[in-house]
C-alpha cells in the first residue's frame, strides 16, 4: 500500500500530534474515535470517517459525514500569513468547478467533461489523465450539464459520473479504465454532473435532467470493484399499471394525481448524497419536481412525494426507511439537492444525531437523522415564501398566493436557489456552519399555461410549465453573503456580503480558518470565529469550486481549483462586472503551503468587444423569435440576454454569428461537439436566422452601449 510508504516518514509523528489534538478540541464529530479504530486496515478507509485525523481528504466533502472540515491546524489564524502557492498546475478550456480529493499524496479530480487527472502534491506534476470522451458520446443529454463537479475513490479506484450516463472506475495508479457502467438509458435525457459517492465497497450515482425533459429521479448503487448494479431506489412513483418497485412507491403514488408520470415526475438526485456508517443508511437529496409546475404535473393537488425531500434508505439493500419532505407540492424548483451534513450536537442539553442542510428555499433544517423527525428549521436569509416551517408537522406555512394562483407572484428566494450545490462546511470545532447564501429574488406567472395547452419542448430545453423571471430585488447592492450560523440556536453568528451572485464552495478547519473563493478572483481565509479576513490571494481567476486540505509528509496543503464553470453561466449578466471569458480565461489548479513561493502570470484583462458586423440592420419580429428559442436552447450555457458568465462562449462576439454556414455547421452538424456545444438538428434553417438575428441585435447593444 502507498500509505506505508507514507507512514514510514518522520512525518508521522507530526501527523499523530495532529490527530491528538483535533480529538482533544471542540464537540466530538459523529463516529469520533471508536470507528477509526475499526474502519480496517486500509488508512484511506479510516480516512473517510468523520473522526479521523485530516491527513487524506479521500472523497468530494472529506468524510461521509460531508462537513467539509479537516481538522488539520497546522495553517491557522497565526500562521495563515505565510500561506503561498506550492504550485499550480493550468487546465484546458471545459468546467474547473469541480471538487478535487486528495489520497496518499495524489489529488484526483476531474474537469471539464469529466477529465480525470492524477497530479503529485509533492512536485504538482500531472501523473496521468484519463478522457472519457464525453460530449461525443452524450447526444442530446449534452444539451443541459457542464461537465462534472466531483470525484470519488475506493480501494486504489477513483470513480467518475459522465455527460453521456456512465460511471466509470479508473485504476488510481496508472489512469487505466478497471470498468465503465452506463446508468441510464442511452437516448433518454438524464445526464451526471453532481460527485459519486462510494461508501462499503459500493459507489452510488444519480442524475440530473428534471428541469428540461420528463425525467423519473433515481440513485443507484453499483460494486466499487465490479460495475455490478447492487439497487436502484426511484424517488417519484412511474405508471401505477405496470406495478410499483417497492412500498414506498405505492404510499408515494397516493400523493399524485392525474398522469403523472407522463411528465416524468423529477425528483432526480443531481447533488447530495450522505452515508451514515453507524446506521449503515444513504440520505438521498431530491430535486424539483417536472415540471415546476404542480398544476400541469398533478393537477394541482398532492405533496408528490418524494419531490424536494431527503429519502432515507438501507445502505446495503437501497430499502426504504424513512423520508422527510422539504418542500411538499413543490411548485418552485426548491431542490433539497443542496449537501446534507451529518453532525453529533448537543441541543437542549441532549445530544442529538442530526442531518444538518440548507435548500434551495432559504431555510436552514436540523433533523434527527434516526427518527427523520424536525428539530428546527430557521430561515438564514430572506424568505418571504413562508412564514415559517411548522415543527410539528415539518411544513411551511405559505405565504398567500405563492403558488401563483391568483396570478404573478414574486418572492425570495429564487430558484437560483438561497443555497446552490457549492457546499456549505460546518466545523465541531466553532460549532458554526458556514453557509455560500444567495439573495436573488423571483417572479412565477403561469398565466395563459394550462394542462391542456401545455406541450413540453422537446429535446431537452428549460421549460417550467411556468413563466421565471429571476432578478435582484430592487436596488439590492449585495447579491450573495458567507453566512457563519449556529445550527443549535438557529441564529446567525456572524455573515459577510460576497462578490457577485454566485460564491464559491466552503471549507473549515482546525486551523479555526474558513475557506472560499469568489468570482472577483479572490480566495479569502476567515477566521471562522467572527468573519475577519485572515488571508486574502489573488488567484487572477474566478474561484467557485470547494477547496480541501491534507498533509503530506508533514505538511498541510490546501488545494483549489481556480476557473468558472457550471450553472452560474445562466446569470451571465450578474457576473459581466467580473469580466470573465470561457475562451480566454484561466482554469487553474492552485496549491499551497506554508512559506510557499511560487508565483502566478499576470490576470489578462477583459471586457466583451462585439463582432464587426457592417451589414446588420434591425429585425424586431425575427430577433424575438430568436430569442425565444435562445432562451430555452442556449441561455443556460451562453447566459441570459446572450451575455456569457464563462460557462461558453459570448455570442455577442463571436464571428461565427456573421455567418448562416457556420451556424449551420455548428447548431445543426454538430462541428463542435467535442468542445461541449450540443446539435441542435432539429432546429429549421428559419430558427437558426432568427437566433442568429438575435445574436446580431445583442452583439449591436453591447457596441452601442445598451443593456
Ligand atoms: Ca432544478
Amino acid at each position: 500500500m502507498l500509505s506505508l510508504s507514507r507512514r514510514a516518514t518522520l512525518a508521522a509523528v507530526s501527523l499523530l500530534a495532529l490527530s491528538l489534538s483535533a480529538c482533544t478540541s471542540g464537540p466530538s464529530a459523529p463516529g469520533n474515535g471508536t470507528e477509526a479504530k475499526d474502519a480496517g486496515p486500509s488508512e484511506w478507509q479510516a480516512q473517510l470517517t468523520d473522526g479521523s485525523d485530516g491527513r487524506d481528504w479521500p472523497a468530494f466533502g472529506r468524510t461521509y459525514g460531508e462537513q467539509h472540515y479537516s481538522p488539520l491546524d497546522q495553517v491557522n489564524t497565526d500562521t495563515v500569513k505565510r500561506l503561498g502557492l506550492a504550485w499550480s498546475l493550468d487546465l484546458p478550456a471545459g468546467n474547473p468547478a469541480t471538487g478535487p480529493i486528495e489520497v496518499d499524496g495524489i489529488l484526483y479530480f476531474a474537469s471539464g467533461y469529466s477529465i480525470a487527472h492524477a497530479v503529485d502534491v509533492r512536485t504538482g506534476k500531472l501523473l496521468w489523465t484519463f478522457d472519457p470522451k464525453a460530449p461525443e458520446a452524450a447526444g442530446h443529454k449534452l444539451r443541459q450539464g457542464w461537465g462534472s463537479r466531483g470525484i470519488a475513490y475506493w480501494n486504489g479506484k477513483v470513480y467518475i459520473g459522465t455527460q453521456d450516463g456512465r460511471l466509470i472506475a479508473i485504476d488510481a495508479k496508472t489512469g487505466k479504465v478497471v470498468w465503465s457502467t452506463m446508468t441510464m438509458g442511452k437516448d433518454d435525457l438524464r445526464f451526471i454532473s453532481g460527485p459519486p459517492r462510494a461508501f462499503d465497497g459500493m459507489v452510488i450515482i444519480g442524475n440530473g435532467g428534471a428541469d428540461e425533459a420528463a425525467i423519473r429521479g433515481y440513485a443507484t448503487a453499483y460494486d466499487a470493484e465490479t460495475g455490478k448494479q447492487i439497487w436502484r431506489f426511484y424517488t417519484v412513483p412511474g405508471n401505477p399499471k405496470d406495478g410499483f418497485e417497492n412500498k414506498a412507491m405505492e404510499m408515494a403514488a397516493k400523493t399524485w394525481s392525474g398522469e403523472w408520470w407522463k411528465y416524468g415526475g423529477g425528483g432526480t438526485v443531481w447533488n447530495a448524497i450522505t452515508y451514515d456508517k453507524e446506521s449503515d443508511t444513504i440520505y438521498l437529496g431530491t430535486g424539483n419536481g417536472s415540471p415546476w409546475n404542480r398544476k400541469i404535473r398533478s393537477e394541482g393537488k398532492g405533496d408528490n412525494l418524494f419531490l424536494c425531500s431527503i429519502v432515507v434508505v438501507n445502505a446495503k439493500t437501497g430499502e426504504y426507511k424513512w423520508h422527510y419532505q422539504i418542500n411538499p407540492g413543490e411548485s418552485w424548483d426548491y431542490n433539497a439537492a443542496m449537501d446534507m451534513q451529518l453532525a453529533d450536537l448537543s441541543i437542549d442539553g441532549k445530544p442529538r444525531k442530526v442531518l444538518m442542510t440548507a435548500p434551495k428555499n432559504g431555510f436552514f433544517y436540523v433533523i434527527d437523522r434516526t427518527s427523520g423527525k424536525l428539530i428546527s428549521a430557521k430561515p438564514f436569509v430572506t424568505t418571504t415564501w413562508a412564514k415559517s416551517i411548522d415543527i410539528k408537522s415539518g411544513r411551511p406555512v405559505e405565504e398567500p398566493n405563492v403558488r401563483y394562483e391568483d396570478g404573478p407572484v414574486t418572492f425570495k428566494p429564487s430558484p437560483a436557489g438561497a443555497h446552490s450545490w457549492t457546499p456549505m462546511a460546518f466545523s465541531p470545532k466553532s460549532g458554526l456552519v458556514y453557509i455560500p447564501a444567495i439573495d436573488l429574488e423571483v417572479t412565477y406567472d403561469d398565466k395563459g399555461i394550462t394542462k391542456e395547452n401545455w406541450k413540453r419542448t422537446p429535446g431537452m430545453a428549460l421549460d417550467y410549465g411556468v413563466n421565471v423571471v429571476v432578478q435582484p430585488s430592487k436596488g439590492a447592492k449585495i447579491l450573495s453573503y458567507l453566512v457563519a450560523w449556529d445550527p443549535v440556536t438557529q441564529k446567525e453568528a456572524w455573515r459577510l456580503p460576497t462578490p457577485g451572485h454566485f460564491n464559491g464552495g466552503l471549507m473549515a478547519t482546525g486551523g479555526g480558518l474558513v475557506f472560499q473563493g469568489h468570482p472577483d478572483s479572490s480566495f479569502t481565509a476567515y477566521d471562522a470565529k467572527n468573519g475577519g479576513v485572515a488571508w486574502n490571494f489573488d488567484a487572477k481567476a474566478p474561484v467557485v469550486a470547494p477547496p480541501i486540505t491534507y498533509s503530506v509528509d508533514g505538511k498541510q496543503y490546501v488545494t483549489v481549483i481556480a476557473g468558472m464553470g457550471t450553472s452560474a453561466g445562466l446569470f451571465g449578466p450578474l457576473l459581466a462586472k467580473f469580466g470573465i471569458d470561457y475562451r480566454t480565461q484561466t482554469r487553474r489548479v492552485l496549491t499551497f503551503v506554508l512559506d510557499g513561493k511560487a508565483t502566478l502570470p499576470a490576470k489578462v484583462p477583459y471586457k466583451p468587444q462585439a463582432v464587426d458586423d457592417p451589414d446588420f440592420k434591425a429585425n424586431a419580429t425575427a430577433a424575438k423569435a430568436g430569442e425565444n428559442i435562445f432562451n430555452v436552447r442556449c441561455a443556460v450555457c451562453h447566459g441570459g440576454g446572450a451575455i456569457a458568465g464563462g460557462t461558453a462562449p459570448d455570442l455577442r462576439t463571436s464571428g461565427a454569428i456573421l455567418s448562416a454556414d457556420a451556424i449551420s455547421a455548428i447548431v445543426h452538424d454538430g462541428a463542435l461537439v467535442p468542445n461541449g456545444m450540443p446539435r441542435f438538428e432539429e432546429l429549421s434553417v428559419e430558427d437558426r436566422e432568427n437566433i442568429r438575428r438575435y445574436l446580431r441585435t445583442r452583439a449591436d447593444d453591447l457596441r452601442k452601449g445598451r443593456p
